[in-house]
């Protein structure tokens, strides 16, 4: 049976400063520059999306995200709100790669679609509330005086898992993670991203070996992206798990990495895969290839990650959420969606479809059709 079709589509551009600026080995970032997709149908419901472009990770920005959002919006116009697929082939036909802003057409198709059928999205995903949530923390990249400062306060305020930003040289990424350690007891497990900073496969084996006696749980992307064909050897002689992120993007990455045996991880973003619909296919492939997987997020908003914990429901081999990015934010703008709790333990909306929308105020500037 055919859905409502897509009366309308409104893009609209979401700033919001950060408390202090988010830094990685790729660079920092000061503010958050999202863009909200609307998706209005013919029977007056509204899908909401959103996406967070990361110039340095996927080469998109707010602007082109917008240039590309208005021709989507043109092509999704008057179409089945109902047929995801068809949609997700349309958008693929039109442009390649632009994962992001197609995350935010898949965001708010899947949000129509639950609401349709009048599931709260991680069941309509074939998901249930059967394990816990738990986000870690993040500690930018810097001196490693204020890492362990951010560190001693993520666990005071009850964080799990503290996640720490490296990716430079040898000598100051164990300088910062011993500054850490002095003040992270070690049955509080660290995470590290390097962000493809350590160079090449020999010197990332040599850090991780380094860093390894410091109680390491896992390690995103030492490498360069484009050496995906050595990690494999670095997963080998690291006593860290290696998690592929930046070089995991749609499920076409995913296949590869697993045929390669690259590593033991995956991060699924929606940015990177392009949105639900194919992070369910990265999710599966990973699943039944033995892979553990995180499911994390660039900069959005608690309207991207209540899309993204949505998703963590949704797989049983999910099992590290990284959602902890609103919370850098200065101002919320978000109504409903996940709510924190203690621990860094995640409540998802049981309303039908995301649960979450952007308030009014925040949507000035405004692009229709
Ligand atoms: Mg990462």
């Amino acid at each position: 049976m055919p859905g409502a079709r897509i009366s309308s589509v409104t893009l609209s551009p979401l700033y919001v400063p950060l408390k202090e600026p988010f830094v990685i080995s790729l660079g920092p970032i000061a503010a958050v520059e999202n863009l909200v997709v609307q998706l209005v149908t013919e029977d007056g419901r509204t899908g909401w999306g959103e996406c967070s472009p990361y110039r340095t990770i996927n080469g998109e920005s707010i602007h082109t995200c917008l240039a590309v959002g208005k021709e989507i919006a043109q092509l999704l116009k008057g179409r089945d709100s109902s047929d995801i697929a068809d949609a997700i082939a349309a958008m693929d036909g039109l442009i390649y790669g632009n994962s992001s802003i197609k995350s935010a057409f898949d965001m708010a198709l899947f949000d129509l679609a639950a609401q349709a059928a009048g599931q709260p999205l991680f069941a309509f995903l074939g998901g249930k509330k059967d394990k816990r949530l738990q986000t870690d923390m993040t500690v930018s990249i810097g001196e490693p005086a204020k890492m362990a400062a951010d560190a001693e306060r993520f666990l005071r305020e009850g964080f799990p898992f503290i996640k720490v930003k490296l990716g430079q040289e040898l000598e100051r990424d164990l300088a910062r993670i011993r500054a850490i350690r002095e003040v992270v007891p070690m049955n509080i497990p660290l995470r590290i991203d390097a962000n493809q900073g350590w160079q090449n496969p020999d010197n990332a084996i040599r850090v991780l070996n380094a860093l390894a006696p410091f109680g390491i749980e896992h390690c995103e992307e030492p490498i360069p992206r484009w050496q995906f064909l050595d990690l494999a050897r670095v997963s080998a002689e690291s006593p860290i798990p290696i998690m592929a992120d930046e070089c995991c993007g749609d499920e076409h990455d995913a296949e590869r990495l697993i045929r390669l045996k690259a590593c033991p991880m995956f991060n699924i973003k929606l940015g990177k895969t392009g949105g639900l619909y194919k992070a369910l296919k990265v999710a599966t492939l990973g699943a039944a290839a033995g892979i553990e997987l995180q499911v994390g997020g660039f900069m959005e908003s608690r309207l991207g990650m209540t899309a993204a914990a949505h998703l963590a429901l949704a797989n049983d081999a999910i099992h590290h959420c990284d959602f902890d990015t609103p919370l850098m934010f200065t101002e919320d703008p978000i109504d409903g969606g996940i709510t924190y709790a203690a621990e860094g333990t995640i409540e998802v909306p049981d309303t039908p479809g995301l649960g979450a929308k952007v308030k009014a105020e925040w949507l000035k500037e405004s692009w229709s059709i």
